[in-house]
């Protein structure tokens, strides 16, 4: 069986209908949170999750955005559209954000949006922070957002932690691990220098998981947040992928 693996959408409409477009061919699709925050279409995207069902996990966004998470964590800009994004919900959505929970474990995998340790505010960006994960997992295989950087973290079966960022096409083959931690990076809004929408694939037969980027309609996303008076930092960061 082939899983589609997206994290981190933020209301980005075009990046989601892209990778999902990607991942048609797959058996199944989870979702690691943070579905709104940032971006122009909360709504849409939130529907599209909901009407094809997708498991999903709250991120911070999703819980700042029903009002919560205390607002003090985010930047000045984050917080901006957050507060935008509050007002812009339906009842409908923010009840569906209210329900989400905060891990979800399925046969051989589990997700969380930050952490096990703290699964709404820790990022996992090193080695280090993810041993306390690894450590905790309850299946050999745990899908993590949060950082929008792609990375995997393994625990070696001689019991040593390696760590490496991944990019376009590459492959972790878990059979070679004793545990793994893998970030897919973010769909909605990149942030390791590439622009281009990321997510990641788990063939749980082959016990490989592959990372995926794909571009988008960026400037017309831009267009769309510059008209709905989003802060202009976060529009300009989806061209840098920062
Ligand atoms: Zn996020």
């Amino acid at each position: 069986m082939k899983i589609g693996i997206i994290s981190d959408i933020h209301g980005n409409l075009e990046a989601l209908n892209v990778v999902l477009e990607r991942i048609k061919g797959a058996d199944k699709r989870v979702c690691l949170g943070d579905l709104v925050g940032y971006g122009p279409n909360p709504n849409e995207c939130i529907k599209i999750v909901r009407d094809m069902n997708i498991p999903t996990v709250a991120g911070n966004h999703d819980k700042a955005s029903i009002g919560e998470m205390d607002l003090t964590w985010f930047n000045r800009n984050a917080r901006d559209a957050v507060i935008w994004t509050k007002k812009e919900l339906s009842e409908e959505n923010t009840e569906y954000l209210k329900c989400l929970p905060l891990t979800v474990e399925f046969d051989d995998f589990e997700i969380v949006h930050g952490s096990l340790r703290d699964p709404l505010s820790e990022y996992v960006t090193s080695i280090a922070e993810a041993v306390p994960t690894l450590e905790q997992m309850k299946k050999p295989l745990c899908f993590v957002g949060h950082s929008h950087k792609p990375l995997c973290v393994v625990k070696t079966k001689d019991g040593k932690y390696d760590g490496w960022q991944l990019q376009d096409g590459d492959v972790v083959r878990l059979k070679e691990f004793e545990k793994a931690l893998v970030n897919v990076g973010g769909v909605g809004q990149p942030r390791d220098g590439d622009p281009r929408a990321s997510y990641g694939v788990y063939d749980n037969e082959k016990k490989e998981v592959s990372i995926y980027r794909v571009p988008y309609n960026i400037e017309r996303v831009q267009e769309k947040m510059r008209e709905k008076g989003l802060p202009e930092p976060l529009i300009e960061r989806l061209k840098y992928g920062v």
